[in-house]
């Protein structure tokens, strides 16, 4: 056993040397370092990390913090296509009262994981295999070795196939999801718009933010719907119109008529990294979720699934939650790393 150095007594005590700061004190907190991000392409053949964290969104960069936090090598593969980069301005992304633009969140995620000492790099992965007791990890031009591997792929909006979708997103005349922001829609005039079949129980949570709730339904609404619909105070407008966007609000014109409402809430599902996660081998239930135990470990053992991609709850609280977790139990059952 080594023998204890003797405490410093305070005359002794100095500043520390740039090379024993703290990490925080690298760069200023929004600036990833450069030598965080590998080249691209980065094949590193020769490297072995601890984790690979497929995404770069909240859930993985949470990961990354927390792992490169635990003195373990880890990397974040992320094909740059975050939910969160459409964020106009969360408020309710804990620790912001005023607010926090999407993209600004990113920025400081993934300086906070670099600075820590994560690498990170621009990758689209498409292949998990065995490999010994760990992972092999491909993009179509580079290969990645590690011992556990994090999904944090998220999930991707269908939005409306309309050109204007992201300046509508952006002024808030279209929203995506009501969890996060109904609150800023209080007492406007709401439209929910998505297929007949589910359409009413998304305008049924956005009663409590306003009542004047109208659905846009694609398809005809089921008699039994649209009772359910009047008896909750919600109007039920004629099926198949069209959405316009005059640059700072919505429309819904159908059969010669115009309905114009403050915010549009379109509900039409989302794509997930199915052929990914068949690649991977885990276990889905029959519903398609990834199952996780509560480590957020999939049914592959050392493949964790993390964030969006296994969430009902669609929201970076949940997603760093997740990473917390999953991060945590990773580091406590890699062969420990003793200094
Ligand atoms: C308009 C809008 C507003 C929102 N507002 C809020 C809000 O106010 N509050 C809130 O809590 N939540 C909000 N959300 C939801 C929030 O953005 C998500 O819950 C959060 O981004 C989920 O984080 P994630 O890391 O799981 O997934 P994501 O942020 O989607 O990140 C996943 C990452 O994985 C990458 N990826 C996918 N496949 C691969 C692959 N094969 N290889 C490499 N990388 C891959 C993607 O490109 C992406 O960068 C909002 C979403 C939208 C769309």
């Amino acid at each position: 056993m080594p023998t204890p150095t003797p405490v410093p007594t305070d005359t002794e005590r100095r500043e520390p040397a740039p090379a024993d700061r703290a990490p925080t004190d690298r760069a200023p907190p929004d600036t990833v370092p450069a030598d965080a991000v590998l080249p691209d392409p980065a094949p590193r053949d020769d490297e072995r990390f601890d984790v690979i964290v497929i995404g770069g969104g909240p859930a993985g960069l949470t990961a990354a913090t927390y792992l490169a936090r635990f003195h373990r090598r880890c990397v974040v593969l992320d094909a740059g296509d975050s939910r969160a980069r459409w964020i106009p301005e969360s408020h309710n992304c804990p620790g912001f009262p005023s607010g926090v633009a999407g993209t600004a969140l990113l920025d400081r995620m993934r300086a906070q994981a670099a600075q820590f000492g994560a690498r990170l790099a621009n990758a689209t992965v498409t292949s998990i295999e065995p490999d010994g007791d760990g992972f092999l990890v491909g993009s179509d031009d580079a290969q990645w070795r590690a011992g556990k591997v994090m999904l944090a792929c998220g999930t991707a909006d269908v939005l409306p196939d309309v050109p204007w979708i992201e300046d509508a997103v952006q002024c808030g005349a279209v929203r995506i999801c009501a969890v996060c922001d109904a609150f800023e829609a209080t007492d406007g005039r709401l439209g929910v718009y998505g297929p007949a079949d589910s359409v009413i129980g998304h305008a049924r949570f956005l009663r409590s933010y306003s009542r004047d709730v109208s659905v846009l339904p694609i398809g005809a609404l089921a008699a039994a719907d649209r009772d359910a619909a009047t008896e909750a105070g919600i109007a039920c407008l004629a099926p198949d119109g069209t959405l316009a966007f005059d640059g700072r609000r919505c429309r819904y014109e159908v059969g010669g008529e115009a309905f114009e409402f403050d915010t549009v809430y379109p509900y039409l599902g989302f794509r997930t990294c199915k052929d990914l996660i068949r690649a991977a081998g885990v276990r889905c239930d029959d519903a398609g979720e990834i199952v996780v135990d509560r480590h957020q470990m999939t049914s592959v053992p050392g493949l964790y699934a993390i964030g969006d991609m296994v969430s009902g709850l669609n929201q970076i609280a949940a997603a760093v939650g997740h990473a917390a977790v999953a991060a945590t139990h990773a580091h406590n059952t890699l062969p420990p790393a003793p200094r």
